[in-house]
């Protein structure tokens, strides 16, 4: 049964439609279940009815005519309970129904299953027996596996347009993903397509058909190069029958099979990736799905001889163009810090990719620049949206393809609005981040991007809360050495001296992965990440302490700061590090002063070790983002639980209140760097719960002072005081919208629905 399901699984999801995948699925299904009818009725959410969208076995001209409301019939009974109904004699059950457009009375047994996608209803699927029958628990196991299987695919043609109803009216189609980076955008698709991944190819018109052709047959010939070559090295080494595969794959690509096939779709209109990724699909597929073992495992050579094709194409054409257009809209499965950087900033103005959540890296670099961003969009089409015109609304989380006229014109005036707003804060940017009742909360910035570096910033803040030194080392590609990293810090240190700049030693692991370093784990947030790294390779951290102290020569603004601490031993091994890096340096006649050293809060062990921390350290600094993630066991990097993260948990906030009640009776100050310092109503919740300082994305700056400078610090009291009574998160979102929509401060919040 689990090999069928599997072939089922891969069938629908090779599927080129809605309409096949639906064909492919109730087909198979009546096989392996070995039953009379198979049908699939879809949930209409308008009319709140159900559809026979699909069918074998029940007469096909009933197909989007027998439609029945929620509750009604045996298949209405299952769409109500969200569960399954096994029934040897269904005529027998007091809510059975009869169809006559169906021809179902001569079905005595019925089976049927709830699909549901993200606790959403989108159908049933049914199966039928004209004798009596009852279908036993691996029956129901399996189509309740293929129910949970359709359904993302089925969610898939919701949210693209591709049932029959389209989305929304006009042809539009919206994609919904996790808000990342605030902002709008109206703007034209760029894919960034992963090498050698056939199904991410773009789809694109040919300018020359005949440069196409010849590029494909010469990716071709060095691909039949290759196999020979390889074929040569190991003809000593392997049977006479292994070799002959190698025969097999010369004749898959010889001039009569594969690339006459892509050359005739190339002529239809198709640039050679795209016609190679059609053709090979569609072979896979036909493979796949014969009952043939030999003729199935050939499925894989194709694949494997496509990809390879694929790579040689991609060669020449750069993963992402040359010329941007003016208003770019980036998208891809997963998009990193390092594209990021390929775009020419004034040119990029959103970001969209299937992976990734709100606290990913790369949300957080975009949030730096300002670049509204919506991750997590896992329905995505990617090679469909090619060139496409979007609108993307970073607030809250949507993309619409081939927006109406009506909506462009309605987000033209949001995108002014948002604008006219920064520019009233704009005024009050020169002004101290004082409480109306004169309480200074001095306010930081993370840094990590060399564009952060302003000379109007630098007025405005009281200095670097954190500096991410790990995005240097990302978009490298090899260690920095010393005296390229002291260049890199000494800039930073330079441009915010006398303000201090607190520089975190390298954090990577999670989801930041140097591409000269790779880290493959199952559970990467909960393994060699931060201070794990690095004291595991004393060499890289030795360097890293060195070019630090290096760079403060004379400066004297440097602060370390150490993440992912869990272990006091860990802070023990840091700090002989650095005074060992300070001793050698001073052989070398470097002389520089112990800069003030901190711990990172964020891996909850370390809110019960505060007082043995305290004795070793200069000051604290919370990383909200990643200890929400450990608190409420939610990887922040993961879009299927992105609605369970939420910086505002009452745990969350408690753990926060704790740290800094606690803090203040060790006599040490206390920052917040994470993301919740840069959001209004965070940072009044912080204020008041006693923190010394908030560091932020610049862009968050505006909206931030603008609330501290309206909020009293006796109100940001009672604010804690009463959010911390709340039980849910959501009672807590509530609560601060209503607070803050009475102190008028409503317009700093993102725009809700
Ligand atoms: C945090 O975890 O809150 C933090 C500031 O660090 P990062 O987001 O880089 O993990
Ligand atoms: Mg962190």
């Amino acid at each position: 049964m689990l090999e069928v399901l599997r072939r089922v699984i891969q069938e629908v999801n090779g599927a080129r439609n809605l309409d096949a995948a639906l064909a492919t699925m109730v087909r198979r299904i009546r096989k392996a279940m070995h039953t009379d009818v198979c049908s699939f009725y879809l949930y209409d959410g308008e009319t709140q009815e159900l559809v026979l969208m699909e069918t074998i076995g029940l007469h096909s001209q009933a197909v989007g005519h027998v439609s029945l409301r929620v509750g009604e019939g045996l298949v209405g009974l299952v769409a109500e309970r969200e569960e399954p109904l096994n029934l040897e004699d269904a005529p027998a059950h007091p809510r059975f129904r009869y169809f006559e457009a169906t021809g179902e009375e001569r079905y005595s047994s019925f089976l049927g299953v709830p699909i549901i996608h993200q606790r959403r209803m989108l159908g049933v699927l049914v199966v039928q027996q004209a004798e009596k029958r009852r279908y036993d628990e691996e029956d129901e196991a399996f189509l309740i596996t293929m129910g949970a299987q359709l359904a993302g695919v089925l969610a898939h043609a919701l949210a693209t347009g591709s049932l029959s109803r389209p989305a929304l009216p006009g042809g539009q189609a919206l994609f919904t993903g996790v808000a990342a980076s605030p902002g709008m955008a109206i703007g034209e698709v760029v894919v960034v397509a992963p090498l050698s991944d056939l199904n991410s190819v773009p789809d694109l018109i040919p300018t020359d058909v005949e440069y196409e052709i010849v590029r494909l047959k010469e990716a071709i010939e060095r691909v039949r190069e290759e196999i020979r070559a390889a074929g040569e090295r190991l003809a000593s080494r392997i049977s006479a029958q292994e070799l002959a595969l190698f025969e097999v794959y010369q004749q898959m690509l010889s001039e009569a099979a594969l690339s006459q096939e892509v050359e005739k779709r190339i002529r239809e209109g198709q640039w050679a990736p795209g016609a190679l990724a059609d053709v090979v699909r569609r072979h896979v597929q036909y493979l796949e799905r014969v009952d043939d073992d030999y003729l199935r495992e050939r499925a894989a050579d194709v694949r494997d001889l496509g990809r390879r094709v694929l790579a040689h194409l991609q060669e020449e054409t750069p993963q992402i163009p040359h010329v941007f257009p003016e208003s770019t809209i980036l998208v891809g499965d997963e998009i990193s810090v390092a594209t990021l950087g390929e775009v020419p900033r004034e040119r990029l103005a959103g970001l969209v990719s299937v992976r990734g959540s709100s606290t990913s890296h790369v949300a957080i670099v975009a949030r730096a620049m300002g670049v509204p961003t919506v991750l997590g969009m896992v329905d995505l089409p990617l090679p469909r949206l090619s060139g496409a015109e979007v609108v993307l609304d970073g607030h809250r989380g949507r993309l619409f393809v081939r927006p109406s006229d009506e909506l462009k014109t309605r987000y033209q005036s949001l995108i002014a609005e948002e604008a006219a707003l920064v520019e009233v804060l704009e005024h009050e940017q020169d002004l101290p981040s004082e409480t109306p009742d004169g309480h200074v909360m001095p306010l930081m910035v993370n840094t990590g991007l060399a564009i952060d570096t302003s000379v109007s910033l630098k007025k405005r803040i009281s200095g670097v809360g954190l500096y991410r030194t790990e995005v240097p080392f990302m978009i490298a590609e090899r260690f920095p050495g010393e005296q390229e990293q002291a260049r890199l810090y000494r800039d930073q240190l330079e441009s915010f001296a006398p303000l201090p700049v607190v520089m975190r030693t390298l954090d990577i692991g999670g989801d930041k992965d140097l591409p000269y370093f790779p880290i493959d784990e199952a559970n990467p947030f909960l393994g060699w990440r931060g201070i794990r790294v690095t004291l595991d390779h004393p060499e890289v951290l030795m360097v890293q302490l060195r070019a630090m102290l290096r760079a403060s020569q004379g400066l004297d603004n440097l602060q370390i700061l150490l993440p992912m601490v869990t272990n006091v031993d860990e802070v023990d091994d840091a700090l002989r590090m650095l005074d060992r890096a300070i001793r050698e340096l001073g052989e070398e006649g470097i002389v520089t002063p112990r800069p003030r050293v901190g711990v990172m809060l964020e891996v909850p062990a370390t809110l019960y070790q505060l007082d043995a921390l305290a004795e070793r350290v200069d000051f604290f600094s919370v990383g909200s983002n990643d200890l929400t993630q450990y608190l409420l066991a939610v990887d922040r990097n993961n879009p299927r639980v992105a609605s369970l993260y939420d910086a505002c948990h009452p745990a969350v906030l408690c753990a926060m209140a704790r740290l800094a009640e606690d803090s203040k009776r060790l006599k040490k100050p206390i920052c917040v760097c994470g993301e919740m310092a840069g959001d209004p109503a965070g940072a009044l919740l912080l204020m008041g719960m006693g923190f010394d300082s908030l560091s932020m994305n610049a862009p968050s700056l505006p909206r931030v002072r603008a609330a501290i400078r309206r909020v009293s610090l006796d109100a940001a009291k009672t604010l804690v005081h009463e959010t911390l009574a709340l039980n849910t998160p959501g009672a807590v979102r509530s609560h601060l919208f209503a607070r803050l929509g009475e102190w008028q401060l409503a317009h700093l919040l993102p725009p809700r629905d």
